[in-house]
Order: C-alpha cells, then structure tokens, then sequence
C-alpha cells in the first residue's frame, strides 16, 4: 500500500512516522503523502505548495518532511557595472523578495551607478569561522591551552585540512573567559560559504586540542564563531568575506538623475544611518542592506538565517570638493558560496548561472569572491536610491516651505 492516501492512513494510525515516507516510496510520492496528511488535520488545501518544478530527490540533502516548495517571486535587476578583485563587468543579478519597490529602487541607483561608469568592489578580508569552547580548571590551565595552540598551529592545520581537500585554515584566535577556553578557527573555504568544512574540519583540530592540552571539548560552537546570531565580533574581526563597494558619482548625475545633490545625501546618511544607528545602540550603520542581502539570499540558495551578519554593513557618503558623491558600503560578514549548501537546487542554480557563477571559481574561491563584489555593488545601490529618495522629498519640503 503505496499510493499517497495509503500511506497518509498509515501515518495517521501510527504504523509508519512521517519523516520515514522516503523508506517506503520516491521522495515525490512521499511529499504528495505529507501533504494529504496535512491537508487531513488542518483542513488547509496545499495545492500551491504542491506546485513545484524539481524532483523532490534534488533537495533530499536541504529539507526534512518535505511537503512541498515556498514560491518566492524572483527578478532581475541590473547590469551591475563592476569593476572588482574577482567580478568584472555587467552582471544580471537575480533577486527574490515579496517587498514590491525593492528591485525598482535597486535598479534605479545600478543605472545610476552605470553611468558613473562603474563601482569598484574588493574582498577585503575572507575567513569563515567556528570557535568550539573547552572546559579548564582555571586560568593557568587557560594560559597552558593558548600557549600550547600557538605553538602548535601547524598540527592543528594538519589535523584540520586532512578533512578538506578544498579548506584551508588561516589562524586560530584564542579567547580565555574564566575556566572556558574558546578558539576561533578561521578558514578559507574558497567557493563554498563553508559552514559544514569549517565545522567537520574544527572537530578534527580540536581532537588533537583535547589529546595534547588540559581541556576538554564542551561545545563545537561556542558562540564566538558567530553564526546566525547579531555579534559585535562579525562585525570587527569580519566571517565570510569582508566586501565593500564604492563609486564616485559625478554632481551633475545627482542632481539630474537623483533629483538632489551631494551635500542633501550626506546629511541625510550622516544623521539617519551614523547617527541615528548609533542612538540605537544598532550593528548596522545602513539603510536597508538586509534587503538586497535576504534578496540576493533567497535567490541564489544562500543560508537565509546568515542574513543576520551577512546585512552587517556601514554606509558612508562623502561630498568631494567637485560636487561630486563619493558613497560606499562595507559589508563586514557576507557568507556566500556558490557549491554546496542551496545553491545546488534547480532555480538557485539557475540564478548563479545568470550571474555567470555557477560551481567552482577558475581559481578556487574567485566565484564566492565575485559573488560577494556584485551583492555590494547591488547594496550599494540599494542604498544610493533610498537615500536620494529621503534627500529629495526633504529639498521637495524645504522647497514649498519656502516657497509658502
Ligand atoms: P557543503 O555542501 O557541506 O560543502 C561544500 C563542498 O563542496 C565541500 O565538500 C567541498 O569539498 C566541495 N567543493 C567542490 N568544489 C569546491 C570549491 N571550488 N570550493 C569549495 N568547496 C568545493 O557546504 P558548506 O559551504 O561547507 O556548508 C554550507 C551548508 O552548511 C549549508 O547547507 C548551510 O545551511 C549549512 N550550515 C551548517 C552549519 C554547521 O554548523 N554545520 C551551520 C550553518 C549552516 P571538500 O571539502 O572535500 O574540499
């Protein structure tokens, strides 16, 4: 008794459990069987969610109890015009989102920065990070622990790579709190965003932490990594890759494509995203970067939750002497990858090809690297458009107030 009605019977009488289906049929028929089930005790019809356009198989290793696909609409904006360490020239880049207005607003300040002939884009720092914490009796154990891993980086290397054939670890941070001993292992995980390599590559390092040192392994992920949760150190010390883009925007272009001037938009970033982000006691000194992030996220199979650090950023706007706008954003933790994780999906796949960016990088990592320049490039404009919007509906006031 395989057909879907059948088998929802027997989950419901308790014979089989509901994330067992995949055992006993194909991973399509198992989701058809979900949704009955779902259907049965909620009364909800799963139509729509049941309209999907891959083989339930392809997302067997992203997705427990599948039922189904949540449609996002997806767009396009672009070319963005860059001029990076890895992405040069004009990308489409693909973005999902329910918010309308985003990719219109985006769009406008990608055409803007186009005829400024460009923005420049570099990563300036790459490391993706796990920090286990370890149980010591006290601070002397503490001081032995750190002494032992700085002069032991290269056994933790060995121990750590042999995992890999892609990892690389970087360095090993050491923090000391009371009788916890916490190490913050960073690696280059080239095109992958890297979470699992650094995971899988961190327990085998710390193996060797446990056999040569006084600590014991209380927790892989001791928070100090810091994954998933708004932390000061992503911020400072950087996860992923470490992105800014920037672009000198002529006068003339402000004022007649963006309907104000240089000194409007650099008040309006000066008070909204410094100063009032500061009153705020805010991690993001930005407009709305989280937008082209969770957008740029959704699209190209990204980790949703990474958005927390990945929309990081600080906006600055300088007006040069010329009347031009310099303006920029600094993305300090941007986790992205372009194999492994969701990217393998069928659309997500799809939206890393528009982008030319599919798979592995010619050199290893340069596709996560230009993936990481054209998100900053677009967060960038995201950033350009609603700042000019906010700086010219002020002039707009200002203006009829004077004129009353
Ligand atoms: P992954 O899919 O686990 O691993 C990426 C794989 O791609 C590696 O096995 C690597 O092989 C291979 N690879 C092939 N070509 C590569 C290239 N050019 N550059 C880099 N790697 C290449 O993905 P991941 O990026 O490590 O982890 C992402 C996943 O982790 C996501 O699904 C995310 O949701 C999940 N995640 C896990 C944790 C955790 O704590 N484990 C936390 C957050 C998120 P080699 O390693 O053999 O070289």
């Amino acid at each position: 008794m395989t057909d879907p009605a059948s088998l929802a019977d027997r989950v419901q009488e308790g014979e089989l459990r509901i994330h067992e289906l995949e055992a006993e049929v194909d991973f399509d028929t198992a989701a058809e069987a979900r949704r009955l089930l779902v259907e049965r005790e909620t009364d909800a019809d799963l139509e729509a969610i049941g309209d999907y356009a891959f083989p339930a198989e392809r997302a067997e290793p992203n997705i427990e109890n599948m039922i189904g696909a949540a449609q996002v609409p997806m767009g396009v904006v672009g070319p963005v015009s860059v001029s990076g360490g890895a992405a040069d020239g004009e990308h489409y880049l693909p973005l999902a989102t329910t918010e309308g207005a985003l990719l219109a607003s985006v769009n406008r300040g990608l055409s803007v920065i186009r005829s400024a002939d460009g923005a420049d884009a570099r990563v300036t720092k790459n490391g993706m990070t796990r920090a286990p914490v370890f149980r010591v009796d006290g601070v002397a154990e503490a001081a032995e622990t750190v002494e032992w891993v700085e002069n032991n980086i290269d056994s933790l290397r060995e121990a750590a790579e042999s995992t890999t054939s892609h990892g690389e670890l970087l360095g090993v941070e050491p923090y000391v709190v009371g009788d916890s001993v916490y190490l913050r292992f960073a690696y280059d995980t080239k095109d992958a965003m890297g979470m699992n390599m650094a995971t899988i590559a961190t327990e085998a390092a710390c193996e060797v932490v446990s056999e040569e040192t006084p600590a014991s392994l209380v927790a892989l992920s001791g928070n100090l990594c810091s994954d998933k949760k708004p932390a000061a150190i992503n911020a400072v010390e950087g996860r992923g890759r470490s992105v800014t883009a920037d672009v000198v925007i002529p006068g003339e272009l402000v004022e007649d494509r963006l309907h104000t001037t240089a000194e409007a938009i650099v008040e309006a970033n000066t008070r909204k995203n410094l100063v009032g982000s500061a009153k705020a006691g805010s991690l993001g000194f930005n407009a709305h970067a989280a937008n082209v992030v969770g957008a740029a996220f959704l699209a190209t199979g990204q980790d949703e939750a990474q958005v927390v650090e990945g929309a990081n950023a600080i906006t600055t706007m300088d007006a040069r002497s010329s009347g031009d706008l310099y303006a920029s954003v600094s993305l300090a933790s941007l986790e992205v990858g372009t194999v492994g994780g969701g990217t393998k999906l069928p659309t997500q796949s799809e939206a890393l090809e528009v982008l030319g960016l599919r798979g592995g990088g010619d050199p290893a990592g340069s596709n996560a690297d230009a993936l990481a320049e054209i998100i900053a490039v677009a967060a960038l404009a995201g950033e350009l458009s609603l700042l000019a919007a906010l700086a010219s509906n002020h002039l707009a006031s200002a203006h009829e107030d004077l004129g009353r």
